[in-house]
Protein backbone atom coordinates (compact mmCIF):
# COMPACT_ATOMS: atom_id res chain seq x y z
CA UNK A 1 0.00 0.00 0.00
CA UNK A 2 0.50 3.48 -0.61
CA UNK A 3 3.27 5.59 1.16
CA UNK A 4 2.29 8.75 0.28
CA UNK A 5 -0.65 9.93 2.62
CA UNK A 6 -4.24 10.81 1.67
CA UNK A 7 -6.18 13.71 3.00
CA UNK A 8 -9.65 14.33 2.83
CA UNK A 9 -12.08 16.97 3.72
CA UNK A 10 -14.33 15.51 6.28
CA UNK A 11 -17.59 17.62 6.61
CA UNK A 12 -18.18 16.39 9.81
CA UNK A 13 -14.52 17.75 10.90
CA UNK A 14 -14.97 20.89 9.16
CA UNK A 15 -11.36 19.85 7.95
CA UNK A 16 -8.99 18.73 5.63
CA UNK A 17 -8.03 15.00 7.71
CA UNK A 18 -5.65 12.45 6.86
CA UNK A 19 -7.30 9.27 5.78
CA UNK A 20 -6.83 5.67 7.21
CA UNK A 21 -9.32 3.14 6.38
CA UNK A 22 -10.85 1.36 9.13
CA UNK A 23 -9.88 -2.30 8.11
CA UNK A 24 -6.95 -1.72 5.85
CA UNK A 25 -6.87 -2.87 3.08
CA UNK A 26 -10.42 -2.91 2.29
CA UNK A 27 -12.56 1.18 2.51
CA UNK A 28 -16.11 0.59 2.80
CA UNK A 29 -18.15 3.34 0.70
CA UNK A 30 -21.82 4.04 0.25
CA UNK A 31 -22.67 6.81 -1.61
CA UNK A 32 -26.03 8.51 -2.09
CA UNK A 33 -27.18 7.44 -5.29
CA UNK A 34 -30.10 8.65 -8.15
CA UNK A 35 -33.61 8.94 -7.25
CA UNK A 36 -35.39 7.34 -10.52
CA UNK A 37 -38.64 9.27 -11.17
CA UNK A 38 -37.27 11.23 -13.55
CA UNK A 39 -34.00 12.00 -16.11
CA UNK A 40 -30.45 11.75 -14.02
CA UNK A 41 -29.01 15.11 -14.95
CA UNK A 42 -25.44 16.40 -15.50
CA UNK A 43 -25.36 18.03 -12.23
CA UNK A 44 -26.20 14.39 -10.70
CA UNK A 45 -23.71 12.95 -12.47
CA UNK A 46 -21.13 15.48 -11.06
CA UNK A 47 -21.64 14.13 -7.88
CA UNK A 48 -21.33 9.91 -8.93
CA UNK A 49 -18.34 11.16 -10.58
CA UNK A 50 -16.71 12.73 -7.45
CA UNK A 51 -17.26 9.88 -5.93
CA UNK A 52 -15.51 7.53 -8.88
CA UNK A 53 -12.63 9.38 -8.71
CA UNK A 54 -12.07 8.85 -4.67
CA UNK A 55 -12.37 5.20 -5.63
CA UNK A 56 -9.98 5.31 -8.23
CA UNK A 57 -7.47 7.58 -6.26
CA UNK A 58 -7.61 5.02 -3.33
CA UNK A 59 -7.79 1.83 -5.68
CA UNK A 60 -4.73 3.78 -7.32
CA UNK A 61 -2.71 3.88 -3.81
CA UNK A 62 -3.59 0.04 -3.58
CA UNK A 63 -6.32 -0.05 -1.11
CA UNK A 64 -9.31 -2.80 -2.13
CA UNK A 65 -12.65 -0.90 -2.30
CA UNK A 66 -16.01 -1.56 -1.48
CA UNK A 67 -18.75 0.76 -2.89
CA UNK A 68 -22.23 0.88 -2.72
CA UNK A 69 -24.48 3.25 -3.97
CA UNK A 70 -27.77 2.96 -3.48
CA UNK A 71 -31.26 3.67 -5.71
CA UNK A 72 -33.68 5.51 -4.79
CA UNK A 73 -37.01 3.84 -5.82
CA UNK A 74 -39.27 5.22 -3.17
CA UNK A 75 -39.69 7.45 -0.51
CA UNK A 76 -39.07 10.86 -1.85
CA UNK A 77 -41.91 13.21 -1.95
CA UNK A 78 -43.38 16.16 -4.00
CA UNK A 79 -42.10 18.53 -0.99
CA UNK A 80 -38.85 16.50 0.86
CA UNK A 81 -38.14 19.58 2.63
CA UNK A 82 -42.00 19.92 4.60
CA UNK A 83 -42.48 16.12 3.67
CA UNK A 84 -45.87 16.59 2.32
CA UNK A 85 -47.55 15.96 -0.87
CA UNK A 86 -47.38 12.65 -2.72
CA UNK A 87 -44.31 10.48 -3.59
CA UNK A 88 -42.51 11.30 -6.58
CA UNK A 89 -42.46 8.33 -7.76
CA UNK A 90 -46.21 7.52 -7.38
CA UNK A 91 -46.68 11.33 -9.24
CA UNK A 92 -45.10 10.66 -12.01
CA UNK A 93 -46.92 7.23 -12.62
CA UNK A 94 -50.43 8.93 -12.12
CA UNK A 95 -49.26 11.88 -14.61
CA UNK A 96 -48.03 9.23 -17.06
CA UNK A 97 -50.12 6.40 -16.75
CA UNK A 98 -47.14 4.18 -16.43
CA UNK A 99 -46.31 1.99 -13.16
CA UNK A 100 -43.89 3.09 -10.56
CA UNK A 101 -42.34 0.05 -10.84
CA UNK A 102 -42.01 0.35 -15.02
CA UNK A 103 -40.87 4.43 -14.40
CA UNK A 104 -38.25 3.12 -11.82
CA UNK A 105 -36.56 0.68 -14.02
CA UNK A 106 -36.79 3.10 -16.92
CA UNK A 107 -34.63 5.61 -14.91
CA UNK A 108 -32.04 3.13 -13.40
CA UNK A 109 -31.53 1.93 -16.47
CA UNK A 110 -30.62 5.95 -17.96
CA UNK A 111 -28.88 6.09 -15.01
CA UNK A 112 -26.74 2.95 -15.73
CA UNK A 113 -26.24 3.69 -19.77
CA UNK A 114 -25.13 7.37 -18.77
CA UNK A 115 -22.95 6.49 -15.92
CA UNK A 116 -21.06 4.23 -18.57
CA UNK A 117 -20.84 6.81 -21.07
CA UNK A 118 -19.24 8.73 -18.98
CA UNK A 119 -16.87 6.07 -17.94
CA UNK A 120 -17.79 5.98 -14.03
CA UNK A 121 -16.85 2.39 -12.62
CA UNK A 122 -20.00 -0.08 -11.83
CA UNK A 123 -20.49 0.61 -7.86
CA UNK A 124 -19.94 -2.79 -6.54
CA UNK A 125 -23.20 -2.92 -5.29
CA UNK A 126 -26.58 -0.75 -6.36
CA UNK A 127 -28.94 -1.76 -4.20
CA UNK A 128 -32.63 -0.51 -4.05
CA UNK A 129 -34.51 1.05 -1.73
CA UNK A 130 -37.69 -1.56 -2.69
CA UNK A 131 -35.46 -4.67 -1.83
CA UNK A 132 -34.91 -3.44 1.51
CA UNK A 133 -38.03 -2.88 3.56
CA UNK A 134 -37.96 -5.40 5.87
CA UNK A 135 -34.06 -3.99 6.87
CA UNK A 136 -36.38 -0.65 7.16
CA UNK A 137 -38.88 -1.75 9.62
CA UNK A 138 -36.20 -3.57 11.75
CA UNK A 139 -34.24 -0.64 11.94
CA UNK A 140 -37.22 1.76 12.64
CA UNK A 141 -38.49 -1.03 15.53
CA UNK A 142 -35.44 -0.94 16.74
CA UNK A 143 -35.80 3.25 17.23
CA UNK A 144 -38.51 2.52 19.08
CA UNK A 145 -37.39 0.15 21.36
CA UNK A 146 -33.97 2.57 22.23
CA UNK A 147 -36.90 5.41 22.97
CA UNK A 148 -35.71 7.70 20.00
CA UNK A 149 -38.51 7.00 17.77
CA UNK A 150 -42.76 7.31 17.94
CA UNK A 151 -45.48 5.89 16.50
CA UNK A 152 -48.82 7.80 15.85
CA UNK A 153 -51.36 7.11 13.54
CA UNK A 154 -49.71 4.29 11.50
CA UNK A 155 -46.87 7.02 10.97
CA UNK A 156 -43.29 6.74 13.15
CA UNK A 157 -41.67 10.09 13.59
CA UNK A 158 -38.08 10.28 14.78
CA UNK A 159 -37.98 11.75 18.25
CA UNK A 160 -34.51 14.56 17.37
CA UNK A 161 -35.08 15.57 21.06
CA UNK A 162 -34.04 12.45 22.18
CA UNK A 163 -30.35 12.11 20.37
CA UNK A 164 -28.28 14.29 21.70
CA UNK A 165 -25.60 14.91 18.60
CA UNK A 166 -28.46 16.04 16.16
CA UNK A 167 -26.90 19.09 14.24
CA UNK A 168 -23.35 17.43 14.83
CA UNK A 169 -22.62 17.24 10.76
CA UNK A 170 -24.77 20.43 9.63
CA UNK A 171 -24.51 22.75 13.10
CA UNK A 172 -28.18 22.54 12.54
CA UNK A 173 -29.10 21.63 16.44
CA UNK A 174 -32.88 21.75 17.70
CA UNK A 175 -32.00 25.21 18.88
CA UNK A 176 -31.15 26.79 15.17
CA UNK A 177 -33.73 25.01 13.81
CA UNK A 178 -36.40 26.17 15.86
CA UNK A 179 -34.72 29.55 15.63
CA UNK A 180 -35.22 29.55 11.79
CA UNK A 181 -32.43 28.11 10.68
CA UNK A 182 -32.23 26.43 7.83
CA UNK A 183 -35.77 27.48 6.54
CA UNK A 184 -36.78 24.04 7.59
CA UNK A 185 -41.01 25.02 6.67
CA UNK A 186 -41.78 21.33 8.14
CA UNK A 187 -40.99 23.25 10.98
CA UNK A 188 -44.81 24.86 11.09
CA UNK A 189 -46.94 21.82 9.70
CA UNK A 190 -46.20 19.83 12.40
CA UNK A 191 -49.29 17.55 12.00
CA UNK A 192 -49.17 14.77 15.01
CA UNK A 193 -45.03 15.23 15.25
CA UNK A 194 -44.46 15.96 19.23
CA UNK A 195 -42.54 18.43 18.06
CA UNK A 196 -41.67 19.94 14.32
CA UNK A 197 -38.19 18.98 14.21
CA UNK A 198 -39.41 15.59 14.17
CA UNK A 199 -39.00 13.88 11.03
CA UNK A 200 -40.59 10.64 9.32
CA UNK A 201 -39.32 7.03 9.91
CA UNK A 202 -42.43 5.40 8.64
CA UNK A 203 -45.83 7.21 6.85
CA UNK A 204 -48.56 5.90 6.48
CA UNK A 205 -50.13 4.92 3.19
CA UNK A 206 -53.74 3.69 1.62
CA UNK A 207 -55.16 1.39 -1.40
CA UNK A 208 -54.37 4.03 -3.46
CA UNK A 209 -50.88 3.92 -3.66
CA UNK A 210 -49.03 1.75 -5.75
CA UNK A 211 -45.81 1.07 -3.57
CA UNK A 212 -47.04 0.20 0.08
CA UNK A 213 -46.35 -2.35 1.83
CA UNK A 214 -47.33 -3.77 5.68
CA UNK A 215 -45.80 -2.98 8.81
CA UNK A 216 -46.34 -3.19 12.61
CA UNK A 217 -48.15 0.38 12.32
CA UNK A 218 -50.17 -0.68 8.89
CA UNK A 219 -50.18 -0.03 5.26
CA UNK A 220 -47.55 2.87 4.67
CA UNK A 221 -43.78 3.35 3.21
CA UNK A 222 -40.84 4.54 4.43
CA UNK A 223 -39.39 8.05 5.52
CA UNK A 224 -36.32 9.87 2.78
CA UNK A 225 -34.21 9.01 4.55
CA UNK A 226 -33.88 5.58 6.58
CA UNK A 227 -33.21 3.46 3.28
CA UNK A 228 -29.84 4.46 3.36
CA UNK A 229 -28.89 3.45 7.17
CA UNK A 230 -30.50 0.55 6.48
CA UNK A 231 -28.64 -0.42 3.42
CA UNK A 232 -25.93 1.40 4.18
CA UNK A 233 -25.58 -0.84 8.01
CA UNK A 234 -26.34 -4.18 5.97
CA UNK A 235 -23.90 -3.72 3.61
CA UNK A 236 -20.64 -1.93 4.79
CA UNK A 237 -21.24 -2.28 8.65
CA UNK A 238 -22.50 -0.56 11.36
CA UNK A 239 -19.12 1.67 11.02
CA UNK A 240 -17.35 2.38 7.78
CA UNK A 241 -14.82 4.52 6.16
CA UNK A 242 -16.51 6.87 3.64
CA UNK A 243 -20.21 8.39 2.89
CA UNK A 244 -20.66 10.72 -0.51
CA UNK A 245 -23.25 12.88 -1.72
CA UNK A 246 -23.78 16.54 -3.17
CA UNK A 247 -23.82 19.37 -0.79
CA UNK A 248 -27.33 19.76 -0.49
CA UNK A 249 -27.77 16.04 1.10
CA UNK A 250 -25.64 17.52 4.46
CA UNK A 251 -28.90 18.72 5.93
CA UNK A 252 -31.54 17.18 6.65
CA UNK A 253 -30.57 13.55 5.23
CA UNK A 254 -27.12 13.04 5.88
CA UNK A 255 -28.12 14.11 9.83
CA UNK A 256 -30.70 12.25 9.62
CA UNK A 257 -28.94 9.17 8.72
CA UNK A 258 -26.08 9.60 11.39
CA UNK A 259 -29.34 10.19 14.24
CA UNK A 260 -30.85 6.74 12.93
CA UNK A 261 -27.81 4.74 12.59
CA UNK A 262 -26.56 6.04 15.58
CA UNK A 263 -29.69 6.13 17.32
CA UNK A 264 -29.92 2.20 16.65
CA UNK A 265 -26.71 0.90 16.56
CA UNK A 266 -24.59 2.80 19.73
CA UNK A 267 -21.92 4.24 17.90
CA UNK A 268 -20.88 6.76 14.79
CA UNK A 269 -21.32 5.06 11.50
CA UNK A 270 -18.82 7.42 9.21
CA UNK A 271 -15.64 8.14 9.64
CA UNK A 272 -15.21 10.25 6.96
CA UNK A 273 -18.15 12.67 5.17
CA UNK A 274 -17.39 13.90 1.57
CA UNK A 275 -19.72 16.32 0.11
CA UNK A 276 -19.63 17.76 -3.76
CA UNK A 277 -20.70 21.39 -4.97
CA UNK A 278 -22.80 21.48 -7.46
CA UNK A 279 -23.06 22.12 -10.79
CA UNK A 280 -24.62 25.31 -12.07
CA UNK A 281 -25.72 26.73 -15.33
CA UNK A 282 -24.04 29.68 -16.37
CA UNK A 283 -25.34 31.52 -20.02
CA UNK A 284 -26.92 28.09 -20.93
CA UNK A 285 -31.09 28.59 -22.20
CA UNK A 286 -33.15 27.85 -19.38
CA UNK A 287 -36.29 25.49 -20.97
CA UNK A 288 -39.39 27.69 -20.87
CA UNK A 289 -40.47 26.37 -17.41
CA UNK A 290 -37.75 27.20 -15.66
CA UNK A 291 -38.31 29.87 -12.90
CA UNK A 292 -36.75 32.95 -13.44
CA UNK A 293 -35.61 34.33 -9.65
CA UNK A 294 -32.04 34.40 -9.48
CA UNK A 295 -30.51 32.68 -7.44
CA UNK A 296 -32.41 29.68 -8.33
CA UNK A 297 -32.18 30.05 -12.26
CA UNK A 298 -28.62 28.86 -12.37
CA UNK A 299 -28.81 25.85 -9.81
CA UNK A 300 -29.90 22.64 -12.05
CA UNK A 301 -32.40 21.06 -10.57
CA UNK A 302 -35.15 18.67 -12.33
CA UNK A 303 -37.75 20.32 -10.37
CA UNK A 304 -36.84 24.25 -12.15
CA UNK A 305 -36.75 22.26 -15.66
CA UNK A 306 -33.37 23.61 -16.29
CA UNK A 307 -32.09 20.14 -17.33
CA UNK A 308 -28.91 19.02 -18.96
CA UNK A 309 -28.35 15.28 -20.06
CA UNK A 310 -25.95 13.22 -21.17
CA UNK A 311 -27.91 12.74 -24.20
CA UNK A 312 -28.40 16.41 -24.61
CA UNK A 313 -24.24 16.84 -24.95
CA UNK A 314 -24.35 13.60 -27.28
CA UNK A 315 -26.99 15.66 -29.64
CA UNK A 316 -24.87 18.66 -29.49
CA UNK A 317 -21.57 16.77 -30.67
CA UNK A 318 -20.30 17.20 -26.99
CA UNK A 319 -18.42 13.79 -26.40
CA UNK A 320 -19.64 12.75 -22.49
CA UNK A 321 -15.92 12.99 -22.12
CA UNK A 322 -15.17 16.40 -22.69
CA UNK A 323 -17.78 17.30 -19.86
CA UNK A 324 -15.75 14.66 -17.49
CA UNK A 325 -12.40 16.56 -18.92
CA UNK A 326 -14.72 19.75 -17.51
CA UNK A 327 -15.12 18.18 -14.41
CA UNK A 328 -11.89 17.72 -14.00
CA UNK A 329 -10.89 21.53 -13.97
CA UNK A 330 -12.40 22.30 -11.11
CA UNK A 331 -11.93 21.16 -7.67
CA UNK A 332 -15.01 18.83 -6.01
CA UNK A 333 -15.27 21.80 -3.65
CA UNK A 334 -15.99 24.45 -5.66
CA UNK A 335 -18.94 25.28 -7.54
CA UNK A 336 -18.74 24.64 -11.52
CA UNK A 337 -20.17 26.64 -13.78
CA UNK A 338 -21.11 25.02 -17.39
CA UNK A 339 -21.52 26.95 -20.36
CA UNK A 340 -21.05 26.85 -23.78
CA UNK A 341 -17.91 27.91 -23.86
CA UNK A 342 -16.55 25.62 -20.88
CA UNK A 343 -17.89 22.08 -22.54
CA UNK A 344 -16.40 24.10 -25.67
CA UNK A 345 -12.87 24.69 -24.41
CA UNK A 346 -12.62 21.60 -22.78
CA UNK A 347 -13.39 19.30 -25.48
CA UNK A 348 -10.47 21.11 -27.44
CA UNK A 349 -8.19 20.26 -24.58
CA UNK A 350 -9.62 16.62 -24.25
CA UNK A 351 -8.70 16.56 -28.40
CA UNK A 352 -5.07 18.01 -28.11
CA UNK A 353 -4.26 15.38 -25.14
CA UNK A 354 -5.65 12.76 -27.31
CA UNK A 355 -3.55 14.01 -30.22
CA UNK A 356 -0.39 14.35 -28.00
CA UNK A 357 -1.05 10.75 -27.18
CA UNK A 358 -1.58 9.10 -30.49
CA UNK A 359 1.98 10.72 -31.39
CA UNK A 360 3.37 8.99 -28.40
CA UNK A 361 4.77 5.81 -29.87
CA UNK A 362 4.16 2.57 -27.66
CA UNK A 363 6.76 0.23 -26.75
CA UNK A 364 5.94 -3.79 -25.51
CA UNK A 365 9.00 -3.49 -22.90
CA UNK A 366 8.30 -1.63 -19.28
CA UNK A 367 12.00 -0.41 -18.47
CA UNK A 368 12.34 0.92 -15.19
CA UNK A 369 10.70 4.77 -14.77
CA UNK A 370 13.89 7.20 -15.41
CA UNK A 371 14.03 9.69 -12.59
CA UNK A 372 12.41 12.05 -14.23
CA UNK A 373 9.64 10.01 -15.04
CA UNK A 374 9.76 9.15 -11.11
CA UNK A 375 9.19 12.74 -9.93
CA UNK A 376 6.55 13.62 -12.67
CA UNK A 377 4.20 10.43 -11.07
CA UNK A 378 5.22 11.55 -7.26
CA UNK A 379 3.47 15.00 -8.37
CA UNK A 380 0.72 13.47 -10.09
CA UNK A 381 0.53 11.28 -6.87
CA UNK A 382 0.47 13.75 -3.89
CA UNK A 383 -1.99 15.77 -6.05
CA UNK A 384 -4.65 13.28 -5.70
CA UNK A 385 -3.86 12.48 -2.27
CA UNK A 386 -4.42 16.09 -1.56
CA UNK A 387 -8.06 16.02 -1.18
CA UNK A 388 -8.71 14.93 -5.07
CA UNK A 389 -6.63 17.96 -6.21
CA UNK A 390 -8.04 17.32 -9.63
CA UNK A 391 -7.34 20.56 -11.75
CA UNK A 392 -3.12 20.11 -10.14
CA UNK A 393 -3.06 16.15 -11.12
CA UNK A 394 -4.79 17.55 -14.60
CA UNK A 395 -2.12 20.11 -15.67
CA UNK A 396 0.74 17.59 -14.71
CA UNK A 397 -0.92 15.33 -17.20
CA UNK A 398 -0.94 17.69 -19.79
CA UNK A 399 2.80 18.87 -19.21
CA UNK A 400 3.78 15.02 -19.39
CA UNK A 401 1.72 14.21 -22.89
CA UNK A 402 4.63 17.46 -23.93
CA UNK A 403 7.69 16.93 -21.74
CA UNK A 404 10.67 16.47 -23.93
CA UNK A 405 13.04 15.35 -20.60
CA UNK A 406 10.76 12.06 -20.66
CA UNK A 407 11.34 9.72 -23.71
CA UNK A 408 8.00 9.15 -25.63
CA UNK A 409 7.45 5.73 -24.59
CA UNK A 410 7.76 6.38 -20.81
CA UNK A 411 5.15 9.39 -21.22
CA UNK A 412 2.64 7.01 -23.20
CA UNK A 413 3.49 5.13 -20.03
CA UNK A 414 2.91 7.78 -17.42
CA UNK A 415 -0.40 9.32 -19.01
CA UNK A 416 -2.00 5.66 -19.35
CA UNK A 417 -0.84 5.07 -15.47
CA UNK A 418 -2.59 8.94 -14.34
CA UNK A 419 -5.95 7.65 -16.83
CA UNK A 420 -6.40 4.70 -13.94
CA UNK A 421 -7.47 7.67 -11.83
CA UNK A 422 -8.80 10.45 -14.12
CA UNK A 423 -10.54 7.85 -16.38
CA UNK A 424 -10.76 10.17 -19.64
CA UNK A 425 -10.40 6.12 -21.57
CA UNK A 426 -6.81 7.25 -22.92
CA UNK A 427 -6.56 3.89 -23.45
CA UNK A 428 -8.91 3.93 -26.41
CA UNK A 429 -6.44 6.46 -28.12
CA UNK A 430 -4.46 4.26 -30.68
CA UNK A 431 -0.41 5.38 -31.37
CA UNK A 432 -0.31 6.71 -34.73
CA UNK A 433 2.07 4.28 -36.74
CA UNK A 434 5.68 5.42 -36.76
CA UNK A 435 6.86 7.34 -39.64
CA UNK A 436 9.15 5.18 -41.68
CA UNK A 437 12.53 7.65 -41.90
CA UNK A 438 14.33 7.87 -44.50
CA UNK A 439 17.87 7.89 -45.17
CA UNK A 440 17.99 11.63 -45.62
CA UNK A 441 16.04 12.42 -42.86
CA UNK A 442 18.55 10.09 -40.77
CA UNK A 443 21.49 11.68 -41.87
CA UNK A 444 19.88 15.51 -41.35
CA UNK A 445 18.98 14.43 -37.91
CA UNK A 446 22.54 12.83 -37.21
CA UNK A 447 24.22 16.25 -38.95
CA UNK A 448 22.00 18.31 -36.19
CA UNK A 449 22.85 16.49 -33.35
CA UNK A 450 26.53 17.18 -34.76
CA UNK A 451 25.73 20.64 -35.10
CA UNK A 452 24.38 21.48 -32.00
CA UNK A 453 27.42 18.92 -30.02
CA UNK A 454 29.44 21.17 -32.21
CA UNK A 455 27.93 24.51 -30.50
CA UNK A 456 27.07 25.49 -34.14
CA UNK A 457 23.74 26.95 -34.06
CA UNK A 458 23.03 28.59 -36.85
CA UNK A 459 23.63 25.61 -38.86
CA UNK A 460 21.91 23.52 -36.31
CA UNK A 461 18.45 26.17 -36.90
CA UNK A 462 19.03 25.37 -40.84
CA UNK A 463 18.75 21.96 -40.74
CA UNK A 464 15.37 22.03 -38.49
CA UNK A 465 14.47 24.06 -41.05
CA UNK A 466 15.40 21.53 -43.21
CA UNK A 467 13.61 19.16 -41.46
CA UNK A 468 10.52 20.95 -41.24
CA UNK A 469 10.29 21.40 -44.99
CA UNK A 470 10.24 17.78 -45.41
CA UNK A 471 6.89 17.52 -42.89
CA UNK A 472 8.49 17.38 -39.66
CA UNK A 473 7.90 18.49 -36.13
CA UNK A 474 11.21 18.92 -34.52
CA UNK A 475 12.00 18.51 -30.96
CA UNK A 476 15.00 18.77 -28.86
CA UNK A 477 15.74 16.42 -26.21
CA UNK A 478 18.32 15.62 -23.26
CA UNK A 479 19.00 12.79 -26.00
CA UNK A 480 19.12 14.45 -29.18
CA UNK A 481 16.54 15.50 -32.10
CA UNK A 482 13.42 14.18 -32.21
CA UNK A 483 10.94 14.14 -34.95
CA UNK A 484 7.86 13.43 -34.89
P1 LIG B 1 -31.19 13.02 -6.39
O1 LIG B 1 -31.48 12.03 -7.48
O2 LIG B 1 -31.96 14.29 -6.54
O3 LIG B 1 -31.33 12.42 -5.03
O4 LIG B 1 -29.67 13.44 -6.55
C1 LIG B 1 -28.62 12.52 -6.68
C2 LIG B 1 -27.31 13.18 -6.30
O5 LIG B 1 -27.03 14.28 -7.17
C3 LIG B 1 -27.27 13.74 -4.89
O6 LIG B 1 -26.03 13.39 -4.28
C4 LIG B 1 -27.38 15.24 -5.08
O7 LIG B 1 -26.74 15.92 -4.05
C5 LIG B 1 -26.64 15.41 -6.39
N1 LIG B 1 -26.97 16.62 -7.16
C6 LIG B 1 -28.20 17.10 -7.46
N2 LIG B 1 -28.11 18.22 -8.22
C7 LIG B 1 -26.79 18.46 -8.41
C8 LIG B 1 -26.02 19.49 -9.11
N3 LIG B 1 -26.60 20.46 -9.81
N4 LIG B 1 -24.66 19.40 -9.07
C9 LIG B 1 -24.05 18.40 -8.39
N5 LIG B 1 -24.71 17.41 -7.72
C10 LIG B 1 -26.06 17.44 -7.72
ZN1 LIG C 1 -28.78 8.71 0.95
Amino acid sequence: MTMTPIYLYNTLARNKEQFQPLNPPRVGIYSCGPTVYKDIHIGNFRTFVMTDWLRRMLEYNGYDVYLVRNITDVGHLQNDMEESGEDKLEHAARTTGRSAYEIAAYYTEQYMRDSAELSILPPHLSPKATDHIPEMLAMTERLIERGLAYAVNGNVYYDVNRFADYGVLSGNTVEHLRAGGHGRQQMEIAEDKDAPEDFALWKRGDESRQMSWQSPWGLGFPGWHIECSAMATKYLGEQFDIHTGGIDLVFPHHEDEIAQSQGANGHPPVRFWVHGEFLILGNRKMKADAQANEDDSIKMSRSKGNVILVSTLKEEGIDPMAYRYLLLTAHYRSKLNFTDESITAAQHALNNLRADLAALPTTSSQAAWSAEAQQVQQAFHKAINDDLDLPTALVITRETARNNKIAPQERRHLLLDFDRVLGLRLNTVEAKAPRVLSDEVHALVRQRDEARAARNWKLSDQLRDQLQALGFEVRDTSRGTEVL
